[in-house]
């Protein structure tokens, strides 16, 4: 028997316990602690409310969670209620999967004006995060500058600029459909750093936005390379490209669809302005470099706007104790050993990069090197360890069972079209399963 404790159950959590779970058979015992009450991670909390498609891969992670061998320990912190260190002495394998829920810091003079947010705060906020449920976030805002050309920054355009009515069967929460139905918005401009050729938007998503019912998307022909120049990309980003280039005919859309979603390329923002709150942003028009990297020209202009939105990445947190790249925001690790005994697996072992599925070859090369690291006859506690300290810590650990009546109390109060109304405070998610 082989004891694994796994830290985080998004993605890479359920990946690796799945790994482990079909590498070790009944030989095995992997305990997938939390620190909220319900599973899931980034399908959850990150994955947008109208890509119900995706987030069905959470059924997968149920059937993996309803075996014997794999437990969810939830509304567990780790650093709080039991250290790293604590878990190592209480399992053979720790496994990090806590991905990158902190936002990359802009750093130019005026982001901490407070209509200045992160991805991760927005994005949070609209998927009922319980740590941004209060966000608030001013959507009196007739122009809103999102910062970033990633899918990230899609999503967040995207829901800016629905319909009530395209929101339909979405599980978007309650408090943000009320703010999104009362949003002043007008203008979404996107601010890339680098050009057409350099975005990291995928076709799939970027064509979504060519399909809105009130916006469309505006890009200035200028901004583009020869049309030759495409052949030269990999075919994902020729499609993105290719989307790209359509969207140039979206201006003779004005009168139905009042809403711009405007490219703005080669513009790296360097200021935010305002009196008290923002008013406008500074930006600099770039050029690329031979690396392709953006280098400032000098050319300033001023973007007015109300609200900013930084889509630039994440980090992961850092843990006591725990090897960690400050350049990178991720631990510091070798194909995701950190030490044996010690690993970390999707964001927290890569950065913050790649889809869903690309979590799925992480969790099985964990296993396999967990099956390197460590023997097959156990010396440790394991899960009666982990129960016998937390039940003396006094700590209200979740089960999966917990989970399935909060999810069903989720789905009895969901509004008519909606497959969930989620519960943003951790209080209301521990009285449900009660
Ligand atoms: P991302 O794909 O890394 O994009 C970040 C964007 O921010 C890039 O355009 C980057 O430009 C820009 N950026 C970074 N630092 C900047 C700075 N200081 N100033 C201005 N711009 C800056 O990150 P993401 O959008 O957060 O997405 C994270 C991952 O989740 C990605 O793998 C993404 O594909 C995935 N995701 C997928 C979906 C989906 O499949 N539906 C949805 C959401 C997220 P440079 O290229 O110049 O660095």
């Amino acid at each position: 028997m082989r004891h694994i404790a796994i830290i985080g159950s998004g993605p890479a959590g359920y990946y690796s316990a799945e790994a482990a779970q079909k590498k070790f058979g009944e030989n095995v015992s992997v305990d997938i602690i939390d620190r909220l009450p319900v599973p899931f991670g980034l399908i959850r909390s990150g994955v947008a409310p109208d890509h119900q498609s995706i987030k069905a891969v959470s059924r997968r992670y149920e059937k993996t969670n309803l075996g014997d061998t794999v437990r969810f320990v939830g509304n567990v912190t780790v650093g709080e209620d039991i250290s790293i260190a604590e878990l190592q002495e209480l399992y053979d394998a720790v496994v990090l999967a806590t991905g990158a829920p902190m936002d990359r810091v802009l750093e130019i003079p005026g982001s901490d004006l407070p209509e200045v947010l992160g991805s991760a705060a927005f994005v949070g906020w609209y998927n009922g995060h319980p740590d941004f449920r209060d966000l608030d976030p001013p959507l009196d805002a007739k122009s809103v500058a999102i910062i970033g050309n990633g899918n990230v920054a899609l999503d967040v355009a995207r829901i800016l600029a629905k319909t009530e009515q395209e929101l339909d069967g979405s599980d978007i929460v309650a408090h943000a459909l009320d703010r999104l139905r009362q949003s002043k918005v007008e203008k979404i401009t996107f601010l890339g750093r680098r050009g057409p050729h350099q975005i990291a938007m995928t076709p799939k998503e970027l064509g979504e936005l060519g399909e809105l019912q009130r916006a469309r998307p505006l890009v200035d022909a200028g901004d583009f390379p020869d049309i030759g120049d495409d052949a030269m990309l990999e075919p994902g980003m020729r499609k993105s490209v290719t989307h790209l280039r359509n969207f140039q005919i979206a201006a003779a859309d004005a009168q139905s669809k009042p809403i711009e979603i405007i490219f703005d390329f080669f513009a790296m923002p360097v200021e935010v302005q305002g009196e008290g709150r923002v008013e406008r942003l500074i930006v600099e028009k770039t050029t690329l470099d031979k690396d392709l990297r953006s280098i400032g020209t000098g050319e300033r202009y001023a973007l007015d706007c109300q609200l900013v939105i930084s889509c630039i990445g994440y980090r992961t947190p850092a843990i006591e104790g725990v090897p960690y790249e400050h350049g990178r925001g991720r631990f510091a690790n070798s194909d995701g050993r950190i030490l044996p005994g010690l690993y970390c697996v999707g964001w927290a072992k890569r950065g913050p990069s790649g889809t869903i599925g690309t979590n799925k070859p992480d969790g099985f090369a964990i296993a396999d090197m967990i099956d390197e690291d460590i023997g097959e006859n156990s010396s440790k506690p394991g899960r009666p360890g982990l129960d016998a300290m937390l039940a003396g810590r006094g700590v209200d650990a979740v089960t999966f069972r917990d989970w399935q009546k909060i999810d069903k109390a989720e789905i009895a109060r969901a509004r008519e079209g909606s497959p969930r109304e989620k519960f943003t405070d951790i209080d209301e998610m521990i009285a449900a399963k009660n």
